[in-house]
């Protein structure tokens, strides 16, 4: 990849036709050190996030030793990729064929599971060529929780409900040495009282099943700043997960895990865009649904936008976007503050697209392309640059 200083650089030594990707290595490295530093216990990060080999071995770098996967080619990405690394098979419905290879090629330990089914599935599936069934699984049962504190939810599709959970808890326990209980609260949870709430089912399941617990994963969730989205400090996370992990009955030694996607590389990424046309206050631009901006068009997610060009000149207008393949729902509603003469030409900066953005492009249409590059300068905002706009606060907002 080529470097840069910042993205006008990239704009004047190569004027793109194609968007571009932006990454800031050494943004994800410094929110992987805030969370091994700080969470207090095991940081896993969630790969499909974004599965960048690269941003991968940022996060290995950074003391990121755990990765959650979800599937099998995701499996084979991480091994490859960080052959050192602990891969925890997350996905609470696998195929057999993946729970296989997954645990006799690719040293895969931990399982996920919401029903005793997928339970008889990983017990099978790992046994050895004679029928012995493992001995080394590491299981967590996963559960239902509310994502009422979140912007994308969670909570429709996996997880043991309350009642199921404490009879799966009990035989999932017959089955292996280390037991754990994990959850999802939603993505970008925008209170820590989400954590709260999901621990307080967690803590009903294991008092009615009467069985000890190794781990308790708390998992993803944990958020990154968007424009009128300014979370608490990830510490107040922090500090009311261990208060209420602390509380549980659980074993004495028992591990507390966390499994951010988002809060690890949604500072990774920005993407370049040029504005093809204007129409009124609509942009088309080169990117969009079926690209990096999926957010931005199917849940209406604002990302913070930055005209390029030296001679646009304020005050700033609300715009929004079309992508460039043809149909309608291509269009990203924002709105976006962008200075009101933008025309076609112009070049956007669009922050915050490391997480859930340069992921989910696709080559529909004919487009997708989208050259990578590094850049030095800083993203549009940080959870953890610590320039503090509230002193109180650990965010640094500098959005509009
Ligand atoms: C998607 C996912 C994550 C990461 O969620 P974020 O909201 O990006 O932190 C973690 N764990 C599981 C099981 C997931 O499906």
């Amino acid at each position: 990849m080529h470097i840069y200083p910042d993205a006008k650089a990239v704009i004047e030594a190569l004027g793109p036709d194609e968007p571009i990707i932006c990454n800031r290595p050494h943004a994800a490295d410094r929110a992987a050190r805030f969370f091994t530093a700080k969470f207090p216990g095991e940081t896993l990060y969630a790969v499909k996030a974004n599965p960048s080999p690269e941003l991968l071995k940022v996060l290995w770098g950074a003391g990121v030793t755990h990765y959650d996967v979800a599937s099998i080619a995701e499996v084979r990405l991480a091994r490859e990729t960080l052959p050192d690394a602990t891969l925890c098979f997350m996905h609470p419905v696998k195929t057999r064929r993946a729970v296989r290879e997954a645990y006799h090629q690719h040293g895969v330990r931990v399982f996920a599971l919401d029903t005793q089914e997928e339970l008889e599935k990983i017990v099978t599936a790992c046994s050895d060529d004679e029928g012995n069934p493992a001995e080394d699984l590491r299981l967590l049962v996963r559960m239902r929780v509310s994502s009422d504190h979140s912007e994308l939810s969670l909570a429709s599709k996996f997880g043991a409900e309350l009642g199921e959970a404490a009879p799966l808890l009990q035989t999932t326990r017959q089955h292996c040495d280390w037991l754990g209980v994990c959850f999802h609260v939603g993505s970008q949870a925008m209170s820590p009282f989400a954590y709260v709430q999901a621990l307080d089912r967690v803590r009903a399941a294991i008092a009615e099943a009467a069985v000890t617990v190794d781990v308790i994963d708390v998992g993803g969730g944990f958020p990154s700043i968007y424009p009128d989205m300014e979370p608490p400090p990830l510490e107040d996370y922090f500090t009311i997960i261990k208060q209420h992990f602390e509380a549980l009955p659980i074993a004495y030694n028992a591990d507390l895990w966390c499994e951010p996607g988002r809060a690890l590389c949604a500072e990774y990424s920005s993407l370049l865009v040029c504005v093809e046309k204007r129409r009124g206050n609509e942009l088309y631009i080169n990117d969009g649904a079926y690209g990096a901006l999926f957010d931005a068009a199917h849940v209406g997610w604002r990302f913070p936008v930055n005209a390029l060009e030296d001679d646009l000149i304020k005050p700033l207008s609300d715009f929004a976007f079309f992508g460039p393949t043809c149909d309608d729902i291509d269009y990203m509603p924002g709105p976006f503050s962008l200075p009101e003469d933008i025309q076609s030409g112009d070049y956007i900066e669009i922050g915050m697209i490391g997480a859930y953005g340069s992921a989910m492009k696709t080559g529909f249409n004919g487009f997708g392309d989208a050259e990578q590059v590094i850049v030095h300068d800083e993203p549009m905002a940080s959870l953890y640059r610590g320039d503090r706009v509230r002193p109180e606060s650990d965010n640094v907002v500098s959005l509009r």
